[in-house]
């Protein structure tokens, strides 16, 4: 169960990171046609980052000079793409994406002073929230009935495979209309409660 929720949280995780990676890559697309200069001097910073990381693997001992010319280089740049940036009012961390943790960015795991991996802050928290909820009802904002749909179960009826006679479809069906009679009469006390069983792990 514990393993369940932490996939489920990095699985969260991971689509947050993409999604904030992809809004900047738009938003950068959108610049570069504004301003082709930008395109110009993110092409040769990497450039010059790979020149970089080449020199010093395959020359280690001769490369601090070259690293230290291709740094002066780096910074120039830098500081040249932020000055375009500033002078057409954008601020200077446009080219950051914009995550909702900073300090993981979004993957949930940090390198600490020990150079461990370990969890960040924000997905403890989570955690710890869950933990607190006893419920576990975190995922509510996905999963609720807005979001059922019966078409994910096979509408055919096959009494050897399933066990039923009625389709998978509309035993789900008959089980969702159950859930929402249940809701419907919550607050009478006469009505009964819901107990849901199955093998270990399902959910
Ligand atoms: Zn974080």
């Amino acid at each position: 169960m514990a393993n369940n929720i932490l996939n489920s949280l990095l699985r969260e995780y991971e689509q947050k990171k993409i999604k904030a990676e992809l809004e900047l890559d738009e938003k950068k697309q959108n610049l570069y046609a504004l301003y082709p200069r930008l395109l110009e001097i993110d092409n040769e910073l990497s450039s010059l980052g790979i020149q970089s990381t080449k020199s010093i693997l395959i020359q280690p001992e001769n490369s601090s000079n070259f690293v230290e010319n291709l740094n002066h280089k780096i910074l120039d740049l830098k500081k040249e793409k932020q000055d375009i940036l500033l002078k057409n009012g954008y601020s200077a961390d446009f080219f950051t994406p914009d995550y909702e943790c900073n300090i993981c960015q979004d993957t949930g795991y940090i390198v600490d002073n020990d150079f461990h991996t370990v969890m960040c802050s924000c997905l403890k928290q989570k955690l710890l929230d869950i933990s607190f909820n006893k419920s576990n009802m975190y995922g509510l904002k996905q999963e609720n009935f807005e979001h059922f749909d019966e078409r994910r179960f096979s509408d055919d009826v096959d009494l050897s495979k399933y066990k039923f006679n009625i389709s998978p479809r509309k035993n789900i069906l008959n089980i969702k209309n159950k859930c929402m009679d249940f809701i419907n009469k919550f607050d009478n006390p006469d009505s009964k409660n819901l107990l849901f069983t199955g093998a270990t792990g399902l959910r």
